[in-house]
């Protein structure tokens, strides 16, 4: 079995301080590409920089909805330039998040069109971060997608409903364990619409261990197994089929091999 985490933060200081041990997990566990997600320019830097180390490791860039009000022009160019290079296979995340409002909506929205631009004009699929901004999300969506082609919600915490607009779009939907939670059952519900060809699988660590280790506090790649054993069931699947189809979609998505 070879699963892609799709989305984790490897650069950060839990993970990366004991990165060795951490990718034998992984691998030991089936877990043998990974993704890791940049959130600001140091952090962009260091992800690019780790890709260099292991074969089957990529980088997504940009800079969080959280740090919206600092990005400048600058900021953007250096993206774009950093963008370029071969590892790095989507940009994001970036998007919307009303939850927290670290930074102003108006800046969020300006920053999240930018990287939509710098996209489309770089042909790269988008990792799109939304939290208690779903209509406002798709609205920008429909303002600046006309050339971008490839779009994944990560991390999805919307209903069924919003789980078919999504889908209807054209876009794509990846799960992190907060699907496992007791508590989750709305996006439960979501998951069970998302056919494999559009559902992709990811960790998001250091946050948010899947059950039943939501009580290791760092959360890894090893532990996604767990959320793919969950939606197996879910969906009332055979693990190695659904693992195979859900990598297969993963690779589309973000051309690697
Ligand atoms: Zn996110
Ligand atoms: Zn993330």
């Amino acid at each position: 079995m070879e699963l892609i985490d799709t989305h984790c933060h490897l650069t950060f200081d839990d993970l990366v301080r004991d990165i060795e041990s951490v990718i034998a997990r992984s691998r030991a566990a089936g877990v043998t590409s990974w993704l890791t997600v940049g959130t600001d320019i140091q952090e962009n830097l260091k992800a690019v920089e780790l890709t260099e180390k292991y074969e089957n490791m990529y980088a997504a860039i940009g800079m969080h909805p959280h740090d919206a009000k600092d990005v400048t022009n600058d900021t953007l160019t250096e993206l774009k330039e950093l963008a370029r290079n071969e590892k790095v296979v989507a940009i994001g995340e970036t998007g919307l998040d009303y939850h927290y409002n670290h930074s102003l909506h108006e800046d969020q929205r300006r920053v999240f069109a930018e990287h939509l631009n710098i996209a489309a004009e770089l042909n790269m699929p988008v990792i799109i971060h939304c939290r208690k901004a779903f209509e406002e999300t798709m609205e920008v969506l429909d303002n600046h997608t006309a050339d971008v082609k490839k779009i994944v919600f990560h991390c999805f915490s919307g209903s069924a409903e919003q789980a078919k607009i999504v889908l209807d779009k054209g876009y794509y939907i990846s799960f992190t364990g907060v699907v496992t939670f007791k508590n989750a059952r709305i996006k439960q519900q979501a998951a069970k619409i998302v056919p494999t060809d559009r559902l992709m699988l990811e960790t998001d660590c250091p946050y948010m261990s899947p059950e039943p280790m939501r009580k290791q506090k760092v959360n890894e790649p090893a532990l996604m197994i767990h959320i793919a054993e969950y939606l197996t069931d879910l969906k009332g699947m055979d693990l190695t089929d659904f693992a195979q189809a859900v990598t297969a979609t993963s690779r589309t998505f973000f051309q690697i091999s």
